[in-house]
């Protein structure tokens, strides 16, 4: 088992391309199809993963030649048009049930073969017999260890190399029936018709299409059997290109419903035309909320507008449920999930597992799990949302999701767990065992924190007149970054308490004016950024109303007083959750004390210097009078929140430096700090 993983939430857009690896169900039918053509072919975007170097491997045991390179997600194989070259081996299965299934049928082709199959614990439950029974009845023999007819795993299988006419039950896995269909061609005369009828339709649908992609198409009879009316070997292809897996892709369509404000993630070779059903996510996720805009074969996800209750059938896409079950405990209103009963077989009861973790989250399911434990035909959930309650419950820290070993599980809390539930980027889900995505996706969660955007907070401070407003404008607006001038939030402030006759001698007419005053945000565009500007009262006054010579001359003065800095220093803070909530990429907030007092923890700090005459001659040519050297000894001998340089800091002096220099010099820091971590 893997250590647990704790699940950070997101507090920034959810924004890139997300990772996805190949369709574990195209490659390991491509495998089968490919090792049953005549040739060699080539896989791209193939998927690797403990299911698809299970059949790998198998394929090697039994003297075929297959090489992989991981790194450039391919793989050659070299087919030998219905050959196997080895009667005789041992394979393992592990609980990969497309390898199961779909080797248990290929061996079925070998003249005179005597195989010895086993599978882990949890493959030994699931369901085989209804493939075994059909072989049996064509004339191969599966067989216990003590000689008796086998159902599952362990088993010797005994093959003639002729298949017949099967019959097959597959109404407990549809890959018992895909598993057959597969290897038709290379019998002829053989036909498969099915006792009843299967689930999981549209993965039926894919067999028969890749049949036909190998230039095997297959065809029905009247009665619903399936033959091949042109039987022999399959074509290679020179190159096959494994679709992304849909299922996956359901984790990034989800996504953006938990992680808010201007999520935008693509998912590239994602469309509703191609093999998998599971593409049939996308309009369940609409019908809830999401905000999907497909264009040529590539789908953008973005946040939803909310996530909305209903009842859904999942029968023909139940790989998907838990990612939109998971997702549910944040919807306005009940979600009912339906036609699941066969994923109560899978890599674990799903059902069952699902229904306990919401329980232990302190979410109501219906049925319960105590009910679900009892009766194991119940084939339905339902899902009644609570934030209340995953707060109540996970108010004293992270809740650890047990997986039972189930990729599926893992992946969809981990979905989950990216909500910030209180609001504070505190984790609340921890996953138990988080390799076990190794079956499928492999690097499931470096892919979810790839589309973590780092939030940064960028203090500059420094003497006034040293260059703060345009090198902090300008990095808003080549980052991404929301703009606070806190030096504008005192002269505001200084401007209110003059025209409410409040003296900086007076601190009681000071404070009496403070109390009657409301603060407010602005967003406002100035020098092509992006500026949240202080509202008092609601009122934003015009820039040059907050740079007359009463204000110049005073407000350096009120600035030092204690009562005036309490009173802006919650507001100025407040500015980082209101850049993240608007979707910037940050904050960058000037004045003289804000990497030391204000932001002490910004990612980045700089400290900007300049001669005094630079500084004196910058104030001159914007044609103000404004004694920046007495205000500079104001400002760095007062008490309270002096101007220093901040521990950290960057110092750089900018007399000699153009601002695209300093610029360019502070993005860098920048970059870094926004990388994923
Ligand atoms: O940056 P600006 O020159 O507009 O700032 C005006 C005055 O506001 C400064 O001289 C200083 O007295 C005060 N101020 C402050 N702390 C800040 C920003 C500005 O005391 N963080």
């Amino acid at each position: 088992m893997s250590p647990t993983l704790l699940i950070r939430p997101f507090q920034t857009p959810a924004r890139g391309v997300a990772q996805i690896p190949g369709s574990k169900s195209i490659t390991n039918r491509a495998l089968i199809l490919a090792a049953l053509a005549d040739g060699v072919t080539l896989f791209t975007g193939a998927l690797f993963s403990r299911d698809t170097r299970i059949l790998i491997a198998a394929l090697q045991s039994l003297g075929f030649e297959v090489s992989a390179d991981e790194a450039a997600c391919t793989i050659r194989i070299n087919g030998l048009g219905g050959r196997i070259p080895n009667a005789r081996a041992k394979i393992h299965v592990g609980n990969a049930g497309t390898a199961a299934r779909f080797l248990t049928a290929f061996l079925a082709l070998a003249p005179g073969g005597c195989y010895e199959l086993d599978g882990d614990e949890a493959m030994r439950a699931r369901p085989m017999s209804g493939l075994l029974d059909a072989l049996t009845a064509g004339g191969c023999r599966a067989l216990k260890p003590d000689g008796s007819p086998a159902s599952g795993f362990p088993f010797t299988l005994h093959t003639t190399g002729k298949l017949g006419r099967l019959e097959v039950d597959a109404s407990a896995s549809s890959q018992l029936l895909s598993a057959l269909l597969m290897v038709l061609p290379l019998s002829a005369g053989a036909a498969v018709s099915m006792k009843g009828s299967t689930v999981s339709e549209p993965f039926v649908e894919m067999t028969a299409r890749m049949c036909e992609q190998f230039g095997r198409p297959l065809e029905r009879h009247a009665d619903g059997s399936w033959f091949c009316p042109a039987p022999g070997a399959y074509s290679a292809q020179s190159s096959y290109a494994i679709e992304p897996d849909a299922t996956a892709a359901s984790y990034f369509i989800a996504l953006p419903a938990v992680t808010g404000f201007r999520a935008s993630i693509r998912i590239e070779g994602y469309a509703a035309g191609g093999l998998q059903g599971d593409t049939a996510f996308a309009k369940v996720a609409a019908a809830c909320g999401a905000t999907l805009k497909p264009a040529n074969g590539t789908l953008v996800t973005e946040s939803w507008s909310g996530i909305r209750g209903g009842d859904f059938d999942f029968n023909a896409f139940s790989d998907t449920f838990l990612t939109l079950a998971t997702v549910a405990t944040l919807a306005d209103g009940p979600v009912k999930i339906s036609g699941i009963a066969h994923t109560r077989k899978q890599e674990t009861d799903r059902v069952l597992a699902m229904a306990t973790e919401l329980e232990r989250l302190g979410i109501k399911v219906a049925p319960t799990a105590a009910e679900l434990r009892a009766d194991d035909t119940l084939s339905s959930l339902t899902i009644f949302p609570s934030k209340a309650a995953l707060r109540r419950v996970a108010a004293d820290g992270p809740i650890t999701i047990r997986t039972y070993e189930d990729h599926r599980m893992a992946m969809s809390f981990g979905v989950l767990g990216s909500f910030d539930l209180f609001g504070d980027g505190r984790p609340w889900i921890a996953i138990e065992d988080p390799g076990c995505t190794a079956k499928t996706f492999p690097h499931f969660f470096e892919a979810l924190e790839a589309l973590r955007t780092n939030f940064v907070r960028v203090s500059v401070d420094g003497g006034a007149a040293s260059g703060k407003s345009s090198t902090s404008r300008r990095l808003a607006q080549r980052h991404g970054l929301l703009h606070v001038d806190t030096g504008a939030h005192y002269r505001s402030l200084t401007r209110a308490l003059l025209m409410a006759d409040a003296s900086a001698d007076d601190l009681a007419s000071v404070k009496a004016a403070l109390s009657k005053l409301r603060v407010g945000s602005r967003l406002i565009t100035r020098e092509g950024a992006r500026s949240s500007a202080l509202t008092l009262d609601g009122i934003l006054p015009d820039d040059a109303d907050l740079r007359t010579p009463e204000v110049n001359a005073a407000v350096s003065k009120i600035a030092a007083l204690p009562a005036v800095r309490t009173f802006l220093l919650e507001y100025q803070r407040s500015q980082v959750k209101y850049a993240s909530d608007q979707g910037f990429a940050g904050v960058v907030m000037e004045g003289r004390d804000i990497g030391s007092v204000v932001l002490p923890d910004a990612e980045v700090r700089i400290f900007l210097e300049a001669d005094p005459e630079a500084r004196a001659q910058r104030r001159a040519a914007e044609g103000q009078s404004d004694q920046v050297t007495q205000r500079d000894h104001l400002d760095a001998t007062r008490k309270t929140a002096p101007l220093v340089c901040p521990t950290g800091a960057h110092r750089l002096d900018n007399t000699h430096k153009s601002l695209e220099e300093v610029v360019a010099e502070i993005g860098e820091f920048i970059k870094v700090s926004a990388l994923p971590r």
